[in-house]
């Protein structure tokens, strides 16, 4: 255990909900931040609260409504499609999103006296977001540690793995139920298993049934 605290950018989905548990685990105190940046269902943020909530952290909510004066995207406006875009970006994508989020994030860590900054950003299910690669946040660790003459650091514990793995770190940490029934991916706004049909669900569904598959295969071959 590091006797340290730890700040978790925390969505209420599956990825930084796994890394909320990956931080408990190590870290003596943690906090969460999520951005409310008029996300098209409330209820994600409903969902952060209420896990924050249950495991009795603390929450920090930050407006991030401003970014809705910057562009125009399906994640914010609910007559845009989620689509892949001419090029090649999903409709989602906001730049410099996750610039802004941790570059925020980083301020408020300060504040509240956190060393370490955990992330659920992802080079492996890359979908094209230039701010989620690893090359990315190292520069933006230097950069904020010069910034504010601190010594932060950066954790990525899903920057390498794939989803299924994902499920796999949620199981070895003994919550994949807990991640499962709790947290929202779906861009239609269900929880859990989701519609089943738009693009998170997709993956999200594809990444635990290669799980459960190659866990069972485990077994088998154990057995
Ligand atoms: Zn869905």
């Amino acid at each position: 255990m590091i006797q340290d605290k730890a700040l978790v950018v925390f969505s209420g989905g599956q990825d930084s909900t796994t890394c909320l548990f990956w931080a408990i685990e190590r870290f003596a105190q943690v906090e969460v931040v999520t951005f409310d940046y008029g996300q098209r269902h409330r209820f994600e943020i409903e969902c952060a609260k209420e896990i924050a909530n249950e495991m009795g952290i603390n929450h920090h909510i930050l407006d991030m409504s401003l970014l809705n004066q910057l562009t125009s995207n399906a994640l914010t406006r609910e007559e845009i499609k989620i689509e892949e875009n001419s090029d090649g970006l999903p409709s989602t994508f906001v730049p410099g999103r996750n610039l802004l989020f941790l570059s925020f994030a980083g301020v408020l860590a300060s504040q509240i006296g956190a060393k370490h900054i955990v992330t659920g950003v992802c080079e492996t299910d890359f979908s094209g977001y230039p701010d989620c690669r690893d090359i990315f946040i190292k520069s933006l660790n230097v950069t904020l540690n010069l910034s504010m003459d601190c010594t932060f650091v950066i954790h990525t514990p899903l920057m390498w793995i794939n989803k299924a793995q994902t499920w796999e770190l949620a199981d070895q940490l003994g919550v994949l139920d807990f991640v499962r029934e709790k947290t929202l991916t779906c861009y239609n706004g269900i929880m859990a298993d989701g519609c089943g049909e738009c693009p998170a669900c997709k993956l999200r569904k594809k990444g635990l049934e290669d799980y459960i598959n190659a866990k069972s295969e485990f077994y088998e071959k154990n057995s």
